[in-house]
């Protein structure tokens, strides 16, 4: 039997103009829905003096107010909810990176079209019914674990649902049933990567042909490390719980860049000081509208990640737009001793310089002066140096960050398996200035 290219094709492929034409009248309806149902956004729409009878299609989208992540604080834990609560049959929550949680109602209806747009990225990295896949992101509140398990199972893949964690249970499942697709944060394919080989696996032995890693930023330099020592094609998912979940869009075999599922969801790209609509190719902040959602139906949600849109048609058919990677959200962002710098540049110097990605960024205050430490794991093999070799690797280290960023961190080399794994989205920066504010 031949191999199926998409999940959902007539969708997927669909003209360009046919889907715009999609895209009007589904908003048409789910603005009215959500007017009708959500009282906050109502007085929003009241406020700037927008009915929905003012909205005809796509073109109209910029007449509607955003919603940010302040107004879900303001509206926790259901002001949002545009369904009687006896629709709703599952929530999740945000895992809470920037310190606040976000509650996402699902009715029945909302976690079909969710664990579609998942079983779409997962027929784009080649898997049909014959794979068997892995799912190690977290289940319960996080929405990774549940949303790819759901895509799995409409594709018809054997699903391991191992959740994160255990990582020598993961490894013996993934070896002993032949896992042939993982799905799990980026930091923790590596440190899987990592064990493995520990362990004596070579790329080779391991049964793994493909990955799903999101959830988090990552670097081509982490991705190239990734497959390496895996043996595998490593492609991208992005998404947020707001959203849905993973799945909002996806790479495809071609990898430049994510297709977002615009059958469901409009993305904007919008300049985040003025909130001005920018035209495709900018970069800008990322705005989505859910098209089809009933119990939590973001209109114009601001994501705060930073990216751009490629309308260009895909070689893999696929007609909808893809989103560059995030680079980095803007609250991902430290501002250290007034330069702005990004846990992805550090984290691409470690790798060009050798080291693995495992490392930790504190930051402290002394006498109004910011401290900026790295600290990196050393590789087991060179463990044993000596004491003069460490400390050149540190200045070496810290040379090529100072290029990088502009401002030179002290780097301290520490023995292997030192600094403490994440298993779902990692832990890269400990920020003790807020204390001392
Ligand atoms: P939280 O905001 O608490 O982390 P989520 O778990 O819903 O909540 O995470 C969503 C965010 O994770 C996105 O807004 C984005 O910043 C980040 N993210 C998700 N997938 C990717 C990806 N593939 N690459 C980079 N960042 C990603
Ligand atoms: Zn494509």
């Amino acid at each position: 039997m031949e191999k199926r290219k998409y999940y959902q094709p007539e969708i997927e492929t669909m003209p360009r103009e046919e889907l715009k034409k999609l895209q009007s009248e589904k908003l048409v309806k789910q603005v009215k829905h959500v007017y009708d149902n959500v009282a906050y956004y109502r007085e929003k729409m009241d406020k700037m003096g927008v009915k929905p009878e003012d909205i005809h299609g796509i073109e109209d989208l910029h007449k509607l107010p955003f919603i940010e992540k302040s107004d879900l604080r303001d509206t926790y834990p259901d002001g949002m909810l545009a369904v009687p609560r006896e629709e709703v049959v599952r929530i999740h929550s945000t895992s809470g990176t920037t310190g606040r949680r976000v509650i996402a109602y699902y009715t029945q209806h909302d976690i079909d079209l969710w664990e579609d747009c998942c079983a779409r990225a997962i027929v784009a990295v080649g898997a049909d019914k014959e794979d068997i896949i892995q799912v190690s992101y977290g289940y319960g509140l996080f929405t990774g674990g549940s949303g790819l398990h759901g895509g799995s199972h409409k594709v018809g893949c054997m699903t391991i649902p191992m959740s994160s964690g255990n990582t020598e249970r993961q490894i013996q499942f993934m070896t002993d049933l032949g896992a042939t697709v993982l799905c799990c944060t980026p930091s923790y394919a590596a440190y899987l990567g990592e064990s493995l080989k520990e362990m004596g696996y070579t790329p080779d032995t391991i049964p793994l042909k493909a990955g799903i890693f999101g959830a988090e930023p990552w670097t081509a330099s982490m991705r190239k490390s990734i497959e390496e020592t895996l043996g595998i094609k490593a492609y991208d998912i992005y998404g947020l719980t707001e959203i849905s979940g993973p799945g909002v869009s996806f790479e495809c075999a071609e990898q430049g860049g994510m297709h977002v599922n615009e059958d469901h969801f409009i993305a904007e790209i919008i300049n985040p000081e003025t909130g001005e609509p920018l035209p495709y190719g900018e970069k800008g902040e990322l705005v989505f509208t859910c098209l089809d959602k009933e119990a939590f139906p973001m209109l114009r949600y601001r994501t705060r990640d930073i990216c751009v849109l490629n309308a260009e048609p895909c070689p893999c058919g696929r007609t909808h737009i893809r989103m560059s990677k995030p680079m980095g959200r803007s609250d991902d962002m430290m501002i250290i001793r007034g330069v702005n710098v990004f846990p992805s540049q550090i984290e691409s110097v470690l790798l060009n310089e050798g080291f693995s990605p495992n490392y930790q960024i504190k930051l402290g205050r002394v006498n109004n002066n910011d401290t900026f430490d790295v600290y990196v794991e050393l590789p087991a093999e060179q463990f044993d140096d000596s004491v003069k070799t460490i400390a050149e690797k540190e200045r070496t280290l810290k040379d090529a960050m100072r290029n990088m960023l502009g401002i030179g961190p002290s780097v301290h080399l520490v023995p292997p398996k030192t600094i403490a794994r994440s298993e779902g989205k990692a832990v890269r920066i400990i920020d003790e200035r807020k204390l001392h504010d």
